[in-house]
């Protein structure tokens, strides 16, 4: 029987895992944190019964993973659920930018950009699920897609500056640069479109859903499957050195280059390591969750029914302070993601008090205290939210990579994703998860097709190591 060891129990290490027990190889998986799942743990952190996501809260690109769901995955216990409303980006005026997953209903409320939206989004979303596994691999393949990013068209290489300004109205202009800005870049840069896009394209396929339970029940679905095939989990065990590593047929690290780096050390092929050693890193998260009497008192109406929103004002200004955060300058007004899942799972309130997720982007490794930024933001545009707080925890940057060593400075997208790295992944080669050593690979979300509970680049990494093994073609 093969025999497999993956470092690193988030979502892409689990599926890496599973991907490779469902072929029959006995696999161990060692994990540094008490708790399974990485990037996609929940827990009640402010009161007892009140469940708020650790990091994951939103799943455009989870729900359509192949991985995902080729498992199966409310035999597991991971059920989806949906909100009224995907997203909204307020504006001061009290109107917003208001996502559905039907890009009909979106382009409906655009007013005279509706026909643009749908000119965009209509035929991708069409296409999406023939798409889906090219969008899910590494961006560029041979034979098959020598230049895959044609798969969402020309607009995927422009700034999303200027594709923002290729809408007339204030609202969609938010909307869409709101979303691109998931990318952590300064979206004057070329290509900064492309993950909005594609963001927005799985939204419109299969709508922003949150996982009942909380995003916990990601992993644990993963680790269910692990375990009915065998697969054993040992979690407290941080692994810093390759003499560590139990002998193994193949070995998967679902972790950030440099830790790849640090633990094979001189076994990398040397160009490898210095890549690996080089690989850049964004700019920073700041999370801040809240227990809120009565929920967020929005001034509009759409964002009170929203699982998602987007708080920066315009695109102009939005443009500003992600350009700062690049250039590691503190805007005094940050751009705040809140997450109001509870809207669409209910079970994670307690009573009228509910769990509110947001994050501020800050610069790398800020050290400063962003939560007066993002409670002004909130209120900005849900003037009486202050008083509503009954309770808030914090992480900063440093609390993050201490919670996960691969969000190294706060940076929660594993890896700046500037052309190279978002189309590459840690290294310039077409084959992003071969660290050069036969049998060992990079999973992580360092590889394409980057960030998100996907579990995409675990499952692309452990086919490789099935060929390898001559368990698969
Ligand atoms: C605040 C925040 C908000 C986010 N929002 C979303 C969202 O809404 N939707 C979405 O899809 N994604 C979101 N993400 C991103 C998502 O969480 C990550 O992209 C995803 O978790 C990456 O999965 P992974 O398996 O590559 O790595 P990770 O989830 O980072 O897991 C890596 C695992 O490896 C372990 N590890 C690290 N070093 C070692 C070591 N030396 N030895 C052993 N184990 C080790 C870690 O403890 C961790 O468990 C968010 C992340 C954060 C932090």
């Amino acid at each position: 029987m093969s025999t497999a060891v993956v470092v690193g129990a988030g979502p892409n290490g689990l599926a890496a895992a599973v991907t490779l027990a469902q072929h029959g190889v006995a696999v161990t998986v060692l994990e540094a944190a008490d708790e399974i799942g990485g990037g996609t743990r929940s827990s009640e952190a402010i009161m007892p019964g009140l469940l708020h996501d650790h990091c994951s809260a939103i799943h455009p690109m989870a729900v359509g993973s192949p991985f995902l769901s080729g498992l199966d995955p409310a035999r597991y216990g991971l059920e989806w659920r949906w909100p009224q409303v995907d997203c909204a980006h307020p504006l001061d005026d009290g109107s917003a930018g208001v996502l559905y997953r039907s890009v009909e209903q979106t382009a409906a409320g655009l007013g005279r950009d509706g026909g643009r939206w749908r000119a965009l989004f209509a035929g991708p979303v069409a296409r999406f699920d023939a798409l889906n596994d090219g969008i899910m691999g590494p961006l560029l393949r041979l034979p098959h897609h020598p230049l895959a990013l044609a798969r969402f068209g020309a607009p995927t290489v422009l700034p999303a500056s200027a594709l923002a300004r290729w809408f007339h109205t204030p609202q969609a202009r938010a909307l869409f640069i709101g979303v691109a800005a998931h990318a952590f870049r300064p979206l004057h840069y070329p290509m900064t479109s492309a993950i909005g896009l594609g963001i927005l394209t799985a939204g419109h396929r299969h709508g922003w859903a949150v996982a009942a339970g909380g995003s916990q029940a990601i992993a644990d679905a993963m680790v269910a499957a692990l375990t009915e095939l065998d697969g054993v989990i040992e979690t407290g065990v941080p692994v810093e050195s390759a003499a560590q590593l139990p002998p193994a047929d193949v070995t998967l690290f679902d972790l950030a280059p440099e830790a790849v780096a640090r633990i094979l050390g001189d076994r990398l092929p040397r160009r490898v390591a210095r890549a690996y050693r080089r690989f850049r890193r964004g700019p920073g998260a700041f999370k801040v969750d809240f227990a809120v009497e009565g929920g967020v008192p929005w001034t509009n109406a759409d964002a009170r029914l929203a699982g998602t929103v987007h708080l920066a004002g315009t695109a102009g200004e939005l443009a500003a302070t992600e350009r700062d955060v690049h250039a590691r300058r503190m805007p005094e007004r940050p751009f705040v993601l809140v997450g109001q899942q509870y809207l669409a799972d209910p079970q994670r309130s307690v009573g009228d008090i509910h769990p509110v997720w947001s994050y501020a982007h800050v610069p790398h490794g800020y050290t400063g205290d962003a939560t007066a930024a993002i409670i002004a933001q909130i209120e900005r545009f849900a003037p009486g939210f202050r008083d509503r707080v009954v309770g808030q925890t914090v992480r900063t940057t440093t609390d993050l990579a201490a919670h996960n060593a691969n969000f190294v400075g706060g940076d929660i997208m594993t890896g700046a994703k500037d052309l190279r790295q978002l189309t590459f992944g840690p290294r310039v080669t077409l084959s992003p998860y071969d660290t050069g050593i036969p049998g060992t690979y990079i999973c992580s979300a360092a590889t394409p097709p980057g960030p998100g509970a996907h579990g995409m680049c675990g499952a692309n990494a452990a086919r490789l190591a099935l060929r390898h093994l001559q368990l698969a073609r």
